[in-house]
């Protein structure tokens, strides 16, 4: 490959784009690798095209080398199978929805688990074809409420789905850990640094998923580790663990006059200083009040759920706890209409005659004595104990994370980072089998119903991660595997430079290297100078002034290390380079 600059279709910006926040989105968009048509959704210019494939093509390696078999299904879909298990109305607004000519309802996939179930049940049936593992490299469609960052969350990106379809849970234990190495080996191939961590498995059932995260400060993701035993989570997963059970014994629940106490700040000052209780805000119990609604439908519930005061309501949690219901706010209006809930001072000791089903985070144990909600304006009631003057209907992991919080797994005090979602591996089981009805028949011809995996690689967003943490204050700094090029050579001089490095560049050409080779005539050295640093190809090679004294210049992009080389033997010499 022999890129000429002259004529390649690029142009770099001097400055960042004035919608991009992130420096991935403000690099590949200055470097002229991608362009934003609308909100996200961007166009691949020829060297973004190039790295992108890059990426598609050392995932494709490690999954047919995993035994993956390659498909490539449509984009677009009919509602009936998405209908059939649920998802056409659970995906809510996130799912791009469309009508054809005839009125016929259709979509544009935002994943494929319906799709590749319906393509097993019609080709197999028999317990010798299983175990199989299919994917494809596509992309994929969903309406983000927050397009942001460029290709990091687009609306419009590439996936790589794979899923797997085995007889037996010990089946899907070995598809899944395939899986889990093939990634191993993608991420690092890929120059990622990344971390796995364990991720919610929803609403489908308690098998097993984990994340591959991108450690990056500009992540959406926060999760937890544990340096102790190395326990990691993704913060909607993480467990909180449960105090022991306090013995009984309490003295029983008093009301207290505490006006003009409607935060915890507040309360916690005026009862220690007018009752002596000595509480922290941690003794208080917090109630949050919210509707859950349900997608395709405009019923809500109300819901509460009592949290330790000194901690908030993380509403991604929340989200993840309450899949596929959607909490929402609970408003002044929606106060009105429930008198018994009065804002500020609600206690869980009424709501059991209120109907309202009460979720508590796992510290509010039985036994537990709380400071809480009188339910009367001004009021708060004193030693309300769990299982005595109140009984949850269940817990639910919505307070927020915090460092420091314990190690579900070994007690230690976790860590708390931020990081992108590039791989996800998850143990579906039968939902989507039972849907579709997919069995194969059994030796003894009884039908068994089939087990899935399902597995996706974000290949865009892997662009955008690999940019976010490879880049320096001068551009992209691309490892070699993934770079849109080799070597990046600029010819700059008013003699024979150009000419000696198109020269060059045909003989790197004809020793294998994909080369981009600056021979914009008229264009001065600064310029590009900095337009090689800014695309990031790992080797720059520059003749310049020194070819009357028969040298060139050999950069390394990732050490910035230069070292002058004869011209003569030149090739050989940047090869090796480039070979590592
Ligand atoms: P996120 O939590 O970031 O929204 P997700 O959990 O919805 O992601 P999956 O359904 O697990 O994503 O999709 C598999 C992979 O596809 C993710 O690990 C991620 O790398 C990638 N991906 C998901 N959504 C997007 C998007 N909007 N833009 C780019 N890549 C995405
Ligand atoms: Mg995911």
């Amino acid at each position: 490959m022999l890129l000429r600059m002259s004529s390649l279709f690029l142009r770099t910006l001097r400055d960042d784009p004035a919608d991009a926040e992130v420096p991935s989105h403000k690099l590949l968009v200055r470097a002229g690798y991608v362009r934003r048509v609308a909100p996200g959704v961007y166009s691949w210019l020829p060297l973004g095209k190039l790295v992108l494939d890059n990426v598609g093509r050392v995932v494709r390696e490690e999954m047919n080398r995993m035994g993956g078999q390659e498909v490539l299904l449509p984009a677009l879909l009919p509602r009936e199978y998405y209908e059939a298990t649920g998802r056409w109305t659970e995906y809510g607004d996130t799912l791009f929805r469309l009508q054809d000519r005839k009125g016929a309802d259709y979509l544009l996939g935002p994943t494929h688990e319906e799709m590749f179930t319906d393509m097993v049940k019609g080709e197999y049936s028999s317990y010798k074809d299983f175990p199989v593992i299919l994917y494809q490299i596509q992309t994929k469609y969903r309406d983000e409420a927050r397009p942001r960052a460029g290709i990091l969350r687009g609306r419009e990106f590439v996936m790589k789905d794979s899923y797997s379809f085995d007889l037996d849970d010990d089946g899907l234990k070995r598809s899944y850990e395939q899986h889990r190495e093939a990634y191993i080996r993608i991420f690092e191939r890929l120059g990622i640094d990344y971390k796995i961590v364990f991720a919610m498995s929803g609403a489908m059932g308690g098998s097993a998923s984990e994340e591959f995260l991108a450690p990056c400060a500009t992540g959406e993701d926060t999760f937890v580790a544990c340096h102790n035993c190395g326990y990691a989570a993704n913060a909607e997963a993480v467990t909180t663990p449960a105090p022991p059970a306090v013995p009984a014994g309490r003295p029983a629940m008093r009301v207290l006059d505490t006006p003009g106490t409607p935060t915890i700040e507040t309360l916690v000052d005026y009862v220690n200083e007018h009752f002596g209780l000595g509480v922290t805000a941690a003794d208080t119990l917090k109630n949050i009040v919210v509707k859950v609604g349900t997608p395709g439908s405009d019923k809500t519930e109300v819901l509460v759920i009592g949290v330790p005061g000194d901690r908030e309501v993380d509403f991604k949690r929340l989200e993840a706890a309450l899949s596929p219901g959607i909490p929402e706010i609970f408003e002044a209006a929606d106060f009105e209409k429930h008198p018994g809930l009065v804002r500020g001072y609600i206690g869980p000791q009424v709501l059991k005659d209120l109907g309202i089903t009460y979720l508590v985070d796992p510290r509010v144990v039985t036994g537990s004595a709380w400071v809480t909600g009188a339910n009367e304006p001004g009021r708060h009631a004193a030693d309300v104990v769990a299982g005595r003057d109140f009984t949850p209907d269940g817990t639910i992991e919505a307070a927020e994370v915090r460092a420091g919080d314990e190690c579900p797994r070994c007690g230690s005090p976790l860590s708390i980072d931020r990081g992108i979602e590039i791989g996800h591996i998850f143990q579906l089981g039968r939902k989507y089998a039972d849907a579709a009805q997919l069995d194969a028949l059994g030796p003894d011809g009884k039908p068994i119903r089939v087990t899935m995996g399902s597995y996706g690689v974000g290949v865009s967003r892997a662009v955008a991660v690999i940019a976010e943490q490879r880049h320096d204050e001068l551009g992209l700094v691309w490892p070699r595997e993934i770079a849109p090029a080799d070597v990046h050579i600029v010819g700059t001089g008013k003699e024979n430079q150009v000419e000696v490095a198109l020269q060059l560049a045909g003989e790197l050409e004809r020793l294998g290297l994909r080369v981009l080779c600056d021979d914009r005539p008229g264009v001065s050295p600064g310029v590009k100078f900095k337009d090689a640093e800014l695309l990031g190809v790992p080797t720059i090679v520059i003749i310049g002034r020194g070819l009357a004294q028969g040298v060139i210049e050999l950069r390394d992009r990732v050490s910035g290390v230069k070292e002058e080389v004869p011209l003569d033997g030149a090739a050989a010499r940047i090869a090796a380079a480039c070979a590592g």
